[in-house]
């Protein structure tokens, strides 16, 4: 049964599904929860890739500190400021605030930088900066921030240690909880066919989902990049989820269906693996949020996570024109505010 309470096996099975009248029923679901629950407006949140360095070596990723071959940046203060600006003469409602886990972004720094974004543009401000000590979080949460994004990547332990080498037992889970405490929107997500992961770890993810209640959940494809280990894995293992556009799709409707009130973007990942319409057919399968970027045109090729992301080229406001024109297509509408995730409509 597709509903919010369906079982860790419905979930894989679901997952397995190729019957293509199946899979309508899953995106008709998903589509009709998503209208009934955060309705259609399509908020937008202006991401700032503020830095590439990194001092994590997770498996996946092109930023990760041991790849040599990339040049790293770290914007400027009034650089940021441009873009949350820029953001703000957009129209958004919220700026994300990325980076790579960098030692050299300053505490201290990010706080003021946050109080100038409520006072100057008073916006919503989501970051994403990795694992940080409780300390930091508080500092920045009480300097304004108002959500944090901390993708779990994967809920299985063993495989979390092999994917994030060095990284303490339970730190992302740990990190989790003390977001929840302090009182963030808590974000969360993973990605689909990390070479190991298995229809079973996946499904033991989604159901992870519903259970901490997350407020939003960000959910794209693996894509390999050259220069990190994972791209030399054999993925032909019997279990091992593809890292398809359409079991993404899957992941996204079944998140849909069991977090019904969660903010659920159409990832920039996404849009890469299918140019013409990825974030279309995420926005009909669930998804109600994108994340334009804002960063400066110079600064995103460097922000490699993974190789060939869509629109490095464009500037921000060809980002917002472009995405409006495709939302409008969808006789959705654009957002206006900071579109927090609302409780109890469902
Ligand atoms: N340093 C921050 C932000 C990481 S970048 C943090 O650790 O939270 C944001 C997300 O990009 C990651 O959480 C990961 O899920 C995704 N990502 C990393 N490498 C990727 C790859 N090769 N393909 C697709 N997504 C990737």
């Amino acid at each position: 049964m597709l509903t919010r309470f369906m079982t860790l096996e419905t979930i894989e099975a679901w997952l397995r599904e190729t019957n293509p009248e199946r899979l309508e029923l899953l995106w008709q679901t998903a589509d009709k929860v998503r209208k009934q629950t955060v309705g259609d407006e399509v908020y937008f949140r202006g991401l700032i890739e503020l830095s590439n360095y990194c001092s994590r070596n997770c498996l996946y990723c092109g930023l990760r500190g041991e790849r040599k071959n990339l040049e790293r940046y770290r914007m400027t203060v009034g650089e940021i400021k441009a873009c949350v600006l820029e953001a703000k003469v957009l129209g958004y409602g919220t700026v994300v605030l990325q980076s790579g886990e960098d030692p050299g972004l300053d505490p201290e720094v990010m706080a003021d930088l946050i109080r100038w974004i409520k006072r100057e543009a008073g916006l919503a401000i989501t970051l994403s900066l990795g694992e940080r000590s409780e300390a930091v979080f508080r500092l920045w949460k009480q300097a304004g921030a108002d959500r944090y994004l901390l993708r779990i990547e994967t809920t299985d332990d063993a495989f979390m240690q092999v994917i994030h080498p060095g990284e303490p037992h339970g730190s992302r889970k740990a990190n989790i909880d003390r977001l929840f405490a302090l009182g963030y929107e808590v974000g969360s997500g993973v990605m689909v066919g990390i070479p190991g992961q298995t229809y079973g770890i996946l499904a033991k993810d989604l159901l992870w989902f519903r259970e901490r209640d997350f407020d939003m959940i960000g959910i794209g494809p693996h894509l390999a990049h050259p220069d990190t280990p994972l791209a030399k894995v054999n993925t032909n293992q019997p279990d091992q989820v593809p890292n398809t556009e359409v079991v993404t799709h899957k992941a996204v409707a079944l998140t849909r269906i069991l977090c019904p009130e969660a903010n659920l973007p159409a990832t920039t990942a996404l849009a890469t693996v299918n140019r013409e319409d990825g974030r279309e057919m995420a926005l009909k399968r669930g998804a109600n949020v994108v994340m334009p970027n804002v960063t400066p045109t110079k600064y995103r090729k460097l922000y490699e996570i993974y190789p060939s992301k869509a629109c490095i080229d464009e500037t921000a406001d060809m980002c917002k024109n472009c995405l409006g024109g495709r939302i409008l297509s969808l006789d959705r509408k654009v957002g206006k505010g900071p579109g927090a995730r609302q409780r109890n409509k469902y």
